[in-house]
């Protein structure tokens, strides 16, 4: 075992979603973060832990005993405006963007300590646990990272929205939505990126969560958003971001969508070579997509050290 890179000098995490880590990693030493849980409101304390080759990411909570709560698509218990998982009863809320920050920093192997249900929500975005990946530092493991090669295209459907996985060299995404708003007309509905030439830090990872202040009581009436706030949102209301900072890219509605898709399907275990396209989706739909992806067996294959003939289908569809 070897230390990649510490707070002083991080790998470049551009290129990460193609096979250029070919070992495993966890993180140098144990970090800290303190936040609020965005649906919960409840303050919660979260220490990210090394763990050994082929751990996987496993969240522990530390209130309930040290349960432990993998980080699987067949652990997905709710999709109500955030992915939530569950082993043995005990639960792990809105797991989206800290698993998003783990695969763009290529980390498989972690223990995520949690002293209350929810991950801190941090600002709305994956950002701050990148930061907090980088100050704990990266250790290459010995054993040999493995990725879900999609040999098929695999699709989804649910209500007008739809998701879908293409064979693909590496890794990319992309996203559509429709809302028709005055807000969100004002910016692009669409986004593609190729993380061969795209780095997930600088162009995917500070998009924010956002929402419309209108659809706030209804989240509400469910027990949702109880810890929404500027600080962890972009907020939309009438025909205005009320955020006086304003947005932080101008396609930062979709890009969230594809940091969330990124985040849900890290949940099956290993990094995808594929290209994700998703269209009005959302929780549901991605983490549909997946449980379809490990049902459809022929679909897809575990590899390790893929060579550069062995994917295929540089050709994406967008629609
Ligand atoms: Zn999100």
């Amino acid at each position: 075992m070897f230390i990649l890179a510490n707070c002083c000098g991080i790998v470049p995490p551009r290129l990460i979603g193609i096979p250029q880590i070919l070992r495993q990693r966890t993180i140098q030493r144990y970090v800290h973060a303190i936040g609020t849980g965005v649906h919960s409101a409840k303050r919660v304390r979260m220490t990210l832990r090394p763990a050994g080759e082929n751990a996987g990411i496993v969240f522990v909570r530390t209130d309930r005993g040290n349960a432990a709560v993998r980080a699987k698509a067949q652990n997905v218990c709710d999709t109500t405006l955030s992915t939530s998982i569950a082993e043995a009863g005990v639960r792990v809320a809105t797991v989206e963007h800290l698993m998003s920050a783990l695969w763009g920093m290529g980390v498989d192997n972690l223990r995520v300590e949690i002293d209350a249900e929810e991950i801190p929500i941090m600002d709305g975005s994956s950002a701050p646990f990148v930061d907090l990946i980088r100050s704990a530092g990266l250790v290459e493991q010995s054993a040999e990272r493995e990725f879900i090669r999609i040999k098929r295209s695999i699709r989804v459907t649910q209500g007008d929205g739809w998701a879908r996985l293409d064979p693909f060299e590496g890794f990319g995404a992309a996203y559509t939505f429709e809302a028709d708003h005055p807000v969100y007309n004002r910016y692009p509905k669409r986004a593609i990126v190729n993380f061969a030439q795209t780095s997930y830090v600088d162009h995917v990872s500070w998009a924010r969560s956002f929402g419309l202040v209108a659809e706030l009581d209804q989240a509400h009436a469910i027990n949702r958003c109880l810890g929404s706030s500027l600080h962890n949102a972009v907020g939309i209301d009438g025909d205005e971001i009320l955020n006086p900072e304003g947005l932080r890219y101008e396609n930062e509605f979709v890009t969230h969508k594809i940091l969330d898709a990124i985040g849900d399907l890290y949940l099956l275990g290993r990094p995808v070579l594929g290209f994700f396209v998703g269209h009005k989706s959302g929780h549901a739909i991605n983490n549909k997509l997946g449980q379809a992806l490990l049902r459809c067996e022929d679909a897809w294959e575990i590899i390790s050290a893929p060579t550069e003939d062995g994917v295929s289908t540089p050709e994406v569809r967008v629609s």
